[in-house]
This record gives structure tokens, C-alpha cells and sequence, in this order.
């Protein structure tokens, strides 16, 4: 039997690991405040799996038989389970619907190829047979890029890359790693760390992602400021494809027509299967520091963070806050006593006595990392560029405190969505010239919509990337859902997707099209850029065998 282990059918990340908020006083008067919801009420208890109606599976037992043939006895599979946490993605749709029982259509079968030869074996046999094939990375994604579609009639296979987790060799003179494609961020890192190197890409969903999955969304992480987008340190791949490999070798530039690559990297599995990816990687730092600061407004903020762009700094992580969601983190922190309670009591007395309005607070976290020497300038030039702006440095402790807990918070979700909330998320990137437009819409459409539900929403903030040009803002918004959860969740989530597009953003950063952003892409690359990419998944896929549906 495989030994591939994924997360729980019902919502983010491992059985037993829950958020918890005992320990962490102003979290229930915050969430109050918020969204209007009590936490001294009970939680609903999820359905449990047998309480499911999960599609019976339409393969054959000759066809099962075949991929058995392929990729070995136990590596194909029609459990009810195994189908059900291979349908959907982790978005907050997803676990919506899995916990209303929304199971329209399930992949019939998940299979486990062992490496690229068995991968393209399972392909050859699934387009001769006309199956559908669903690449599986981590299961991860939050734009339904998984879903098979409702009133698919044909065979529909989970093609999980699981067991392609190895590193495969590292380049030590070019810093070029080549690793199979179902490898999961720990493992990456793991296997790098013990010979001294990192990729450095940690999206917040690091712990349950992988790398393919990773190219097949345009990920970025939270160190991307440093080490570049997944577009940017991938390098080289393979792509299983019906009647060959895609190989495009590791360069470092190359001006060779459109590139494939790029076509590649973004397409959630619509143009074939990536098998193995050769990123570039560095030497581990011998420093790393995540630093806080506070901002008065976040206008001041986002100032610094524009400087600290277009200055010599480069730093790998900036991140600033809204005063909203400075809120919340604050609200996140366990009971302080003592010391650091003085101390925090202490620095809030100064702040107001500078004539500061604590409402206004924004936290902002910004990360360093290489040599001593290096860092040590790098926190200078930073430190000025903060005080110019009205900023002060809070030290190492909140940014440790960041840095430990951040692939905490996702089990946040589920822990509001089993007490009736819902929580979810929008990004987008824009110029600099246009980024407090772009903030404003999205927190006035979101609003607009929360006034025609009739409900108490929240929106909050950060600036979670920075660039030469531009910079993502990371929405997080959350309300007490009604009777028809998803649909409200649609309309809030709508008028800030149509915000962005009216007002120069992107439809997305880094979190891909999927089903859930489709909608919006003529919107984004044009009419002709849309017919130029129909053209391409047309011709590179004319029996639509591949993640149907997606994208476009
Ligand atoms: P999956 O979800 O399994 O698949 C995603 C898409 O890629 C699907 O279309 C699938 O068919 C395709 N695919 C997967 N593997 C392959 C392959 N080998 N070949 C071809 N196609 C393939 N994203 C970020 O970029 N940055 C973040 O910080 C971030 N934070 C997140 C936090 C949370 C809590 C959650 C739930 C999601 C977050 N995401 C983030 C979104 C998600 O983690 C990314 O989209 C991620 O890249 C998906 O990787 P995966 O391995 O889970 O892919």
C-alpha cells in the first residue's frame, strides 16, 4: 500500500493539531468585536466521514487492473477516503462544501506512479482509455484548481506525485537542485539542509505543499522578497505529455521564443504532468533575524516598505500590517506577564505620549538573512528608512514569535468555521502608484458587500511582497455565514476579485486561477490574451484529458 499520508478529508493540515485560544486572553473579545461571534458558545461538530455520500467509483475493474499493471499492486486505489481528500482543494469553498456533503463527483481512482517512466505510462494509458487525468501535488490550492468537474461522464483519475519526493542531485557550482515534483516544502529543505543549501521558497502552506504544485500555481513564499517567486528559481523542468517529454533544460536566461517554461510554470496541470523541476538554490545563511516594528498609520508603513524597495536594502522578508490586522495578531499573543508585560505597557505609554492613536498601529515584520556583516548593514539601512517614516524597531521578539507560528494560523480556519464563521482570503499585486487605490476598493467592496448580506463582516491587510514596481496586498476577510453559506461567501469574495481588476491589480498573486478566478481573466490578460491561451490548451490537449476546466 502507499505510503503517501495527506491532510484531514474535513479542513486544514494533521489530526490533532487544533488552534486554541484559552491561553490567549483578548482573542474571544476580539473576534466579538469583529464578526460578532461568542465564543463561549459551543462548537458545531463536522460531519463525520461516514455521514458522506461519496460517488461510487466509475472504473472499471479492467481498467484499475491495468494501472495496477503500470505502477504496482496498492498503488491504485478506489477507497471512498483516499477519493474524497483528492476532490477538493483547502479553500474555504472547499471545506464548505465538504462539510455540507457536496460531493457532485469524486475522481474514481487515485494512482501513485513511482517515478517519471511510471508517470508517463499512467498517462498513455489514461488518454488511450479518454480518462480524465487530475495532477495531485498537496492538495493545497484555494482556487479550485482540483475540482473535477460536476457532469464529467468519463473516467476521472487522481494522478498523485507522492512518491516523487526525492531531491535528485544538486549542482553545487551553479547552485542548481534538481527535485521529482510531488516532493513536500519540510522534505525539500530537509534534504537540502543536510548539505548546507535552501531554495528559501515557504509559502504559509510549506508544511503540506509540494514543489510541482508549487510550479503549477505561480506559488510564492514569505521569503520570495529574497529568493524570487517559484517563476523566478525555477530554472529547468520535465513534463509528462501523451507522446513525450517536455524537457527544458537548466540556463540562466535564454532567448528562444516564447517561453515554454513560463507557459509551463502557472498551468495547474493543463498541459501535462511536471515530474522533476531544477531550481536554483543557496547556501544556508549563516544569520537569519525576522525583526518587528510598529508604524503609526499605514500609510506611513507602506511608505517604508516602498522605500525600503527602491533603496540597496534586500531584505527577504517585508511585511506590514493594516491596523486591522495588527489587531488581530495582538489579539494572538499568549497572556504576558511579568517583564514583558512592563515592558510591552511601557512602550504603548511612549507611543501615546508621541501622539500616536494605538487604533492606528501597524505591525510590520522584515526579514535578514547572510553573513553577519551583511545583515548587520541591512538592519541599518532598514532602521533609517523606518524612522524616516515614523516608525520604531520592537526588536527580535515579536518577529520570532512570527516566524514560529506562522504555519499555525491556518488551523484558525477551521476552528471559526466550526463555530459558524467563515474565513478566507484575496491577493493581488499592483504598481506602487496604484496600491492605496487598489486597498481602498477592496476594503470598500468587501463592505459594500457585507452591507448587502446584512452581516458583520471583517477585512484586514498586509503588504506580504514587495517589488522594483509594485506590491501584493494580502486580504483575509471573515463573517458570520447564514443560510447559504457559499453564496455569501461568493459575493464577498466577488467584489473584491472585481475591485482588484477595476483598479490595476491583478486577479491574483500567487494563488493561481483554478475555477474560482476564471471568471475574471478576460478581464485580466484581455480578450486576445485569452483566445492566445485557449489556443495553446486547445492544441497541446485537443481530447481536454488534462484538469479540464481550470483556468479557462
Ligand atoms: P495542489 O493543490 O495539489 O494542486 C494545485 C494545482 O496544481 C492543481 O491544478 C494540480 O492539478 C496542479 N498540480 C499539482 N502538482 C502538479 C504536477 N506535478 N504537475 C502538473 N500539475 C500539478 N500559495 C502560495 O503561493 N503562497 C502562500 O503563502 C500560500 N499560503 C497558503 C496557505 C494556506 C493555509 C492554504 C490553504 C493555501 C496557501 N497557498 C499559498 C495556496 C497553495 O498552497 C498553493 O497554490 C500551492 O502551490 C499548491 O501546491 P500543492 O502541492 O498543494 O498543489
Amino acid at each position: 500500500m502507499t505510503s503517501v499520508e495527506h491532510m484531514k478529508w474535513w479542513g486544514w493540515g494533521v489530526e490533532g493539531v487544533a488552534f486554541e485560544h484559552s491561553n490567549k486572553p483578548d482573542f474571544a473579545p476580539f473576534v466579538k468585536q469583529a464578526v460578532g461571534l461568542d465564543l463561549r458558545k459551543p462548537a458545531q461538530a463536522h460531519l463525520s466521514f461516514d455521514e458522506l455520500t461519496v460517488p461510487a467509483s466509475r472504473a472499471s475493474e479492467e481498467f484499475i487492473a491495468e494501472l495496477s499493471t503500470l505502477v504496482g499492486q496498492g498503488h491504485v486505489t478506489t477507497d471512498d477516503q483516499e477519493r474524497v481528500v483528492h476532490t477538493y482543494g483547502k479553500s474555504i469553498r472547499d471545506l464548505l462544501r465538504i462539510r455540507a456533503n457536496d460531493l457532485p463527483r469524486t475522481p474514481d481512482l487515485v494512482v501513485y506512479p513511482a517515478d517519471e517512466a511510471e508517470v508517463a505510462s499512467v498517462v498513455a494509458a489514461a488518454v488511450a482509455a479518454d480518462a480524465v487525468i487530475i495532477p495531485f501535488g498537496g492538495g493545497t490550492n484555494i482556487a479550485g484548481s482540483l475540482d473535477p468537474q460536476p457532469t464529467e461522464e468519463r473516467v476521472i483519475i487522481s494522478l498523485d506525485l507522492g512518491r516523487l519526493d526525492r531531491v535528485l542531485s544538486i549542482d553545487e557550482g551553479s547552485g542548481l537542485a534538481t527535485i521529482q515534483a510531488g516532493a513536500q516544502g519540510p522534505s525539500i529543505e530537509a534534504q537540502l539542509g543536510a548539505k548546507g543549501w535552501t531554495m528559501g521558497h515557504f509559502p504559509d502552506s510549506f508544511t503540506h505543499s509540494t514543489l510541482g504544485g508549487w510550479v503549477a500555481t505561480r506559488s510564492s513564499g514569505m521569503q520570495s522578497d529574497k529568493y524570487g517567486d517559484i517563476a523566478d528559481i525555477t530554472k529547468g523542468l520535465r513534463m509528462v505529455r501523451p507522446n513525450g517529454i517536455v524537457a527544458i533544460r537548466p540556463v540562466p536566461s535564454a532567448s528562444t521564443g516564447p517561453s515554454v517554461r513560463e507557459m509551463i510554470i502557472g498551468s495547474e496541470g493543463r498541459l501535462g504532468i511536471i515530474t522533476e523541476v531544477t531550481v536554483q538554490v543557496h547556501r544556508t545563511p549563516a544569520v537569519r533575524e525576522v525583526l518587528g516594528y510598529f508604524f503609526p498609520t499605514w500609510e506611513a508603513g507602506l511608505a517604508a516598505m516602498h522605500e525600503i524597495a527602491e533603496s540597496d536594502a534586500s531584505p527577504s522578508v517585508t511585511r506590514v500590517s493594516n491596523a486591522r490586522e495588527s489587531g488581530f495578531s495582538l489579539a494572538t499573543r499568549k497572556a504576558s506577564t511579568g517583564v514583558s508585560a512592563q515592558v510591552t505597557k511601557g512602550l504603548m505609554k511612549v507611543l501615546t505620549a508621541r501622539g500616536w492613536d494605538l487604533e492606528q498601529l501597524c505591525l510590520s515584520f522584515i526579514g535578514y538573512e547572510g553573513s553577519a556583516s551583511h545583515v548587520r548593514y541591512e538592519k541599518g539601512l532598514v532602521g533609517s528608512i523606518v524612522r524616516k517614516h515614523g516608525g520604531i524597531g520592537v526588536g527580535k521578539g515579536p518577529g520570532a514569535l512570527y516566524d514560529q507560528k506562522k504555519f499555525d494560523t491556518p488551523y484558525l480556519r477551521d476552528f471559526l468555521l466550526d463555530r459558524g464563521a467563515a474565513a478566507d482570503v484575496s491577493e493581488t499585486a499592483a504598481p506602487w502608484s496604484r496600491l492605496q487605490e487598489v486597498y481602498d476598493a477592496a476594503n470598500d467592496a468587501a463592505n459594500a458587500a457585507y452591507d448587502k448580506l446584512g452581516v458583520h463582516g471583517w477585512i484586514m491587510c498586509h503588504l506580504s511582497h514587495s517589488y522594483h514596481s509594485g506590491a501584493c496586498l494580502y486580504f483575509t476577510f471573515a463573517f458570520i455565514t447564514g443560510d447559504d453559506p457559499i453564496g455569501e461567501y461568493e459575493q464577498v469574495k466577488s467584489a473584491i476579485q472585481q475591485s482588484f481588476v477595476d483598479h490595476g491589480g491583478t486577479l491574483s498573486h500567487h494563488h493561481a486561477v483554478g475555477v474560482e478566478h476564471s471568471p475574471w481573466m478576460e478581464q485580466d490578460i484581455s480578450t486576445e490574451g485569452v483566445a492566445i491561451m485557449r489556443g495553446l490548451f486547445d492544441s497541446a490537449d485537443p481530447g481536454s484529458n488534462f484538469n479540464p476546466g481550470k483556468i479557462l
